[in-house]
């Protein structure tokens, strides 16, 4: 697109008339969407948390050939239910067992053979954009070398595979736009190194994964402390300053701002933006909690947009504990503490951020602004983007003191725009919108000069 747009925009404090404020959701839900949330179904979720304790343990060092103990066993009853749901697809959902080889590390004694099992979901329209949300299936106990005694793994995280499960259920009916995927990863407790291998294999062949989710410790809002049931509030984890941020980055950062405007940060506005009613995303502006962290910092190494959904409050006697009752208390990371209905809630929260995006155009790339010479306008440039249903682009911007955008000016289908606000007291972004509504997360410029 060649066309040129100059917008005079009074101010952003005057800025009524021209610039619109930033819509409170960037998507209506969707028919096809209610149908999907209402399919969630808390009754087999919670057969899907039953069974994978059953296993007895899950621990990445546990029994890989046993039929019915250990993580080989969970392995193969995981590969057997997404086979099933697949099989319901029409051929558009594929599942695979992804195994290495990892070699000695701090947590794996010997060479171990680490497996995730991976239902892809190909997108009907731009199968090359891809979603990716996770779980881990391995589970432990208070030594994290001991792969024998029972590790039921409940909520950390057999709520997080249930998660993932179900939605490749209800999902493989529909046909999406783009590419969900859908994975159960283990590893995690000895080092993340099943989703740190998979993110590998997607950076090696070049695949442009548009956002992560992992879904770890999603078993309830109740911590069993006395305190409140916070049934309804679930946290997202999304980091500021990029994991991968390169040292000419750093530098502009340092310049001009931009830690609170990273592709992570810019998802997180985006699922706040479409949560669905009953359910409140507390986003938090941390990559994750204290000496803690999940599949997600894999694939925020390898530069893509992630973010780590968790339970609002955690009990740390029910994770990572020796299943016992010391003065009375019940350690272990049991069924009994979990709340279903909460997961599939949690479900939901997830269903609902992947099919909006996987509906929505993709993130704008190639965003620029203008810095060749000094002006009080804002020039900025970005790639326009190839989908069919493509309708054109919004410029937003907020005060550099706001938490969230403010405006937005609707620009039509171009791919440069010049606002008559200066670039040094706001910060922009620039998303992508289709003709039925549905609006792409935000893109911040990098300078270009
Ligand atoms: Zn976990």
């Amino acid at each position: 697109m060649s066309t040129r747009r100059t917008l005079l925009v009074a101010g952003a404090a005057t800025a009524a008339g021209v610039a619109v404020p930033a819509p409170a959701r960037a998507t209506a839900p969707d028919r096809e969407l209610r149908r999907i949330l209402k399919e969630i179904d808390p009754v087999r979720i919670e057969a899907i948390v039953r069974r994978l304790v059953s296993f007895g343990t899950r621990h990445t060092l546990s029994s890989q050939d046993d039929p019915v103990r250990g993580i080989g066993a969970a392995r193969d009853w995981i590969l057997a239910e997404l086979q099933r749901h697949a099989a319901a697809s029409g051929g558009r959902m594929t599942v695979e067992l992804q195994s290495f080889i990892q070699p000695v590390s701090p947590r794996i004694p010997a060479p171990t053979r680490i497996t995730n099992v991976i239902a892809t979901l190909r997108g009907s329209v731009t199968p090359e954009r891809i979603y990716v949300v996770t779980g881990h299936y391995d589970s432990r106990v208070t030594d994290v070398m001991d792969a024998v005694k029972d590790a039921p793994g409940a909520d950390d995280d057999a709520s997080g595979v249930a998660v993932i499960m179900e939605l490749a259920r209800v999902l493989a009916t529909r046909a999406p736009e783009s590419t969900l995927v859908f994975a159960a990863v283990a590893g995690e407790e000895q080092g993340l190194y099943g989703s740190d291998h998979m993110a590998q294999r997607y950076r090696d062949a070049g695949a442009d994964i548009q956002a992560m989710f992992s879904n770890d410790i999603v078993g309830t809002g109740d911590a069993h402390d006395g305190t409140r049931d916070d049934p309804r509030t679930v946290r997202l984890f999304v980091e500021g300053v990029p994991t991968s941020e390169t040292t000419a980055e750093a530098n502009t950062r340092r310049s001009v701002g931009g830690e609170n405007d990273g592709p992570s940060r810019q998802l997180g506005r985006f699922v706040k933006d479409v949560e669905p009613a009953g359910m409140d995303v507390r986003v938090v502006w941390r990559r994750d909690r204290y000496l803690r962290g999940s599949d997600h910092i894999s694939f925020l190494l390898r530069g893509y947009p992630a973010a780590r959904f968790t339970e609002p409050r955690e009990n740390f006697d029910h994770e990572h504990q020796d299943v016992r009752v010391e003065n009375g208390i019940q350690y272990g990371d049991l069924p009994e503490f979990c709340d279903f209905a909460y997961i599939a809630r949690v479900a939901r929260v997830n269903a609902t951020a992947l099919w909006s995006l996987a509906q929505a155009p993709g993130t704008p790339k190639g965003v620029v602004v203008d810095t060749t010479q000094l002006t009080n306008a804002t020039t900025l440039r970005w790639q326009v983007g190839t989908e069919p249903d493509l309708a054109g682009y919004e410029v937003v911007w907020r005060e550099t003191t706001a938490p969230d955008w403010q405006h937005s000016l609707p620009v039509g289908k171009v791919g440069t725009v010049t606002v008559d606000l200066s670039k040094d007291n706001v910060f922009f972004g620039v998303r992508a919108v289709d003709t039925t509504g549905h609006r792409s997360p935000v893109a911040a410029p990098r300078p270009a000069g």
